[in-house]
């Protein structure tokens, strides 16, 4: 299993103190109390967002500090409240408690929220505490603390995009030059080489996950390497990147014999969805690339050639990835 994972300080604002304050009008010698309250401190709020799938952009911004409330004026004002903080996460995301690991919640419908840490309440002005036989208290109550905690932030994690290629293509290379981030791998029981996940931030608030599977063309589909649980994970990716080796001697070859493994190996991956590239760009002429994008090694399989050493290609590559997400 893939879990995305973060780990976050969250605080709520102070509430304002009240005001001590006395009514000053004119020929009025001695006004009553006239202190407005505090205002509360702000919220801080997660929100399940159905258009977010990872949690790359809490992993980076890790502390969240709500506003404090304003302090009561004169003339009975009250100060305002802090504006809330919401913390956008994917649904599915769970929230745990970091210090005792209890879970506080689980936001598994998109909207649902969760009241993270409660702003603190704004103290009372003066303009409260006066009685007949105290009619100018000099006491107003101070505002309360926010909460705060450190929290723990898990998702499980459904690689979006599955990477298929020989050992040497240069699948481990393509993830560590596109992905920001790589969650935590759970263990694989009867898995002796390692799932490989990346995290990929496409353009602001979107992102989305790329897994090389290693193993396939190693004989996997014979039973050695990945245990069941994993493949069961990986059937779950939404398209396959098909990744062939520009310096290959025959492309029509090794794309057969890919597809005839994942047939041997899942027929439910070689269902899915795919898109063919051509890595190692760097290494070939512009001629020979030209030559390539023409060519139709399946029929109405994208192509797309790139390097993760140039960066040729690359943005391309996320672009075609991206739309085919989409549909
Ligand atoms: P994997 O077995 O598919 O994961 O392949 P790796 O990412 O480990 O890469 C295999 C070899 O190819 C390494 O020596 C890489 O440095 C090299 N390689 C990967 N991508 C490129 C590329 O775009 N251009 C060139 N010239 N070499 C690459
Ligand atoms: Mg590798």
């Amino acid at each position: 299993m893939f879990i995305d994972y973060a780990k976050i300080y969250v605080k709520a604002g102070k509430g304002g103190n009240g005001a001590v304050a006395f009514r000053r009008e004119k020929y009025v010698p001695k006004g009553g109390p006239a202190g407005g309250n505090g205002g509360n401190g702000g919220n801080v709020i997660f929100v399940a967002d159905k258009n977010l799938n990872t949690l790359l952009d809490v992993r980076y911004k890790r502390k969240y500090i709500a506003q404090n409330g304003q302090p009561g004026g004169s003339s009975l004002k009250d100060g305002k409240n802090g504006k809330d903080i919401f913390i956008k996460v994917p649904v599915g995301t769970v929230i745990k408690d970091a210090e005792t690991e209890e879970v506080l919640c689980d936001l598994d419908k998109d909207g649902k929220t969760f009241l993270a840490a409660k702003g603190g309440k704004g103290g009372k002005g003066n303009a409260n505490f006066a009685t007949p036989t105290n009619q100018t208290p000099r006491y107003a109550e101070p505002g309360k603390e926010g909460e705060e905690k450190n929290l723990i932030l898990e998702l499980k994690l459904i690689a979006d995009v599955g990477l298929v290629g020989f050992p040497n293509v240069g699948k481990s290379t393509l993830i560590s030059v596109i992905s920001e981030a790589k969650p935590k791998i759970a263990d694989y029981p009867f898995t002796t080489l390692e799932p490989n996940l990346g995290i990929v931030r496409y353009k602001d608030f979107q992102s989305f996950t790329v897994a090389d599977i290693p193993g396939i063309i190693e004989g996997a589909h014979k039973g050695k390497g990945l245990g069941l649980k994993f493949l069961r994970h990986i059937e779950r990716t939404k398209i396959l990147l098909i990744m062939i080796d520009i310096t290959s001697e025959n492309y029509q070859k090794d794309y057969k014999t890919l597809i005839s493994e994942l047939e041997k190996y899942s027929k439910v991956l070689s269902k899915k969805k795919r898109i063919i590239g051509f890595s190692k760009a760097d290494l070939a002429d512009d001629s020979t690339i030209r030559k390539i994008k023409k060519k139709k090694i399946d029929d109405n399989i994208p192509v797309v050639v790139f390097s993760a050493v140039s960066g040729f290609g690359i943005q391309e590559l996320l672009d075609e990835l991206w739309k085919q997400l989409q549909d």
